[in-house]
């Protein structure tokens, strides 16, 4: 298997899996959280509601104590109580055993005529409700009972509740009580303090009620803006039928910080894992990287050695043949001379290339810059290479441009320069060696460009044949002589005259390499 995939398979088991793992146990406990938060909150919200609902029963039991007070007769609490409450609208005391009623309206209410009569009709619904709560106060037990079911009695104001209790006066006779107050007020005046003290700034409590004509109950009271289309827990109010108390809080609940804080988490761990296998991912590449350098550098070491060891076994052979004295005649001997003069030549420049490139390397490489007309430079060099092309039969054409171009540079570097790139053309070339040799001005750079009809360099790795040691993996490179040098330092050659190395080439139809300089403004 290749080895990134598995490095990548690996990468996979270590970091991935467990975080989708802990990513899928997060979320799973995340639900069970929220639904214990929730119910604990809920509760919460219940025990609220509950006190409050005591508070108001005993609110109603503080009514019930005033009334059998024992210091007047009962008709005058009843008097009293309603005077000074303004949310009595009216109170009906009912002789259980004479079926007599009392009834005492507040100021701002004015009796209809029919009210007495809806009062009785009301009463002669209720017996079975009567007697249960009479059941109730002779087993010592006082309840104080809704009226549910109301219907409005006429001269009272149209919102109308109305609770009913048993009591004894203080000579023991059976009466019951009928309030029939303004829910409104009756909540604003009995249970509106209670409600802020309790709310403050965390909750909003409001009373609720059942609406027939609308979906959203009608809110009666609240202590601040109550936001019917926020979750809100509600519970009815004993008191009042068709009647809710309901709270909620005022900024996030509880589940929902749950929610947030786990989300917040989970993207944090996920970004933690993105940039742990980023990091993995670079740390293999560059390990990869440095095991390619390593390699590259054996291949060069190897590849110099051989490099060396052939011009220098040809340099000794002729040398020792010639000092033998065995060559005779003086054409051969020129021969011999020719051969050893040559392949020193190419020591030389092999050589010249490892040096250049351990001074780049080291930052040591200094140039020595002189106005020059590049075409004289390029004549010069063509000359020098007039001996190989003839040797290795290479057919070459030099054109250069009518105008001189004035350009600055080392005129060394510049050799060396253009003769990696002949070299590179000589050697990359299979069967067709031809290598045209052109100079113009394109702009303001001065052009030196070689082209050859050789095996080409595929367009994918065009970018790479510039760096160190890099060499194209292919079975005419493999059996040409090379260390990979070359280009890279024409490329350094090039930078530090402010030029630029430039190739097109097509596979298996040739290349052509540019040199470009900057030209000398001032001589334009
Ligand atoms: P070397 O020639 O020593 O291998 P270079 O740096 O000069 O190193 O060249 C790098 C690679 O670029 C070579 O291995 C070769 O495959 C490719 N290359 C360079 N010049 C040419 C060319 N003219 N035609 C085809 N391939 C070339």
């Amino acid at each position: 298997m290749n080895k990134s995939i598995s490095a990548v398979l690996i990468l996979l088991i270590l970091i991935v899996i467990p975080f989708l793992i802990y990513a899928f146990l997060q979320v799973k406990s995340l639900d069970n959280d929220e639904k214990m938060a929730d119910a604990i909150y809920e509760k919460q919200m219940e025990a609220v509601l509950f006190s409050l609902n005591q508070y108001a029963d005993d609110m109603m039991s503080q009514w019930i104590r005033r009334l059998t007070n024992e210091n007047e007769p009962i008709s005058k609490n009843a008097f009293n109580l309603v005077l000074g409450n303004e949310s009595i609208q009216m109170l009906v005391l009912r002789h259980i055993v004479t079926k007599k009623d009392s009834v005492f309206f507040n100021d701002y209410v004015e009796a209809g005529k029919n009210t007495k009569q809806e009062i009785k009709a009301w009463y002669n619904r209720k017996d079975s409700v009567m007697l249960q709560l009479a059941n109730y106060l002779s087993a010592g037990f006082q309840k104080i009972q809704s009226a549910d079911n109301w219907t409005p009695i006429d001269g009272l104001k149209p919102s109308q509740a109305g609770i009913t209790v048993m009591i004894y006066d203080k000579d023991s006779t059976l009466y019951n009580v009928l309030f029939v107050f303004e829910p409104t007020y009756w909540v604003e005046q009995m249970l509106g303090a209670k409600m802020q003290k309790i709310a403050l700034d965390e909750f909003s409590i409001a009373v609720l009620q059942e609406s027939k004509k609308q979906v959203n109950p009608n809110i009666i009271y609240s202590t601040s803006s109550f936001n019917i289309d926020k979750t809100y827990v509600k519970r009815d109010l004993w008191i009042l039928p068709d009647t809710y108390l309901a709270i909620q809080s005022k900024g996030v609940s509880f589940a929902e910080l749950i929610r947030k804080r786990s989300r917040n988490n989970l993207y944090i761990l996920f970004f933690s894992v993105l940039t742990l296998i980023i990091g993995a991912f670079i740390m293999i590449r560059n390990i990869r990287n440095t095991l390619k350098v390593a390699q590259l550098k054996s291949d060069f070491v190897s590849n110099v050695s051989h490099e060396i060891r052939t011009p220098l076994s040809l340099i000794r052979m002729h040398a020792e043949t010639l000092m033998l004295g065995r060559i005779t005649t003086d054409k051969k001997k020129q021969h011999y001379y020719e051969v050893i003069h040559h392949e020193s030549g190419r020591l030389a420049y092999l050589v010249n290339n490892i040096l250049d490139f351990s001074k780049i390397e080291a930052n040591q490489k200094t140039y020595t810059m002189v106005n020059k007309d590049m075409n004289e430079l390029v004549k010069q060099l063509y000359s020098n290479y007039a001996y190989t092309f003839k040797e290795k039969g290479v057919k070459c054409t030099l054109t250069l441009s009518l105008n001189a171009i004035p350009v600055k540079v080392d005129v060394q570097a510049f050799e060396e320069a253009l003769s990696n790139l002949i070299e590179n053309a000589i050697k990359y070339s299979d069967k067709e060696k031809y290598i045209a040799i052109t100079t113009c001005i394109e702009g303001s750079y001065g052009c030196c460009k070689v082209t050859d009809k050789g095996k080409g360099i595929d367009k994918s790795i065009q970018g790479r044949i510039f760096d160190k040691f890099y060499r194209v993996e292919d079975a005419l490179t493999q059996k040409t002589k090379g260390t990979g040098l070359g280009l890279n330092i024409v490329k350094h050659i090039m930078e530090s005259h402010q030029g630029l190395v430039m190739v097109v080439s097509k596979l298996n139809q040739g290349s052509t390499f540019t040199l470009k300089f900057p030209i000398i403004e001032n001589s334009k």
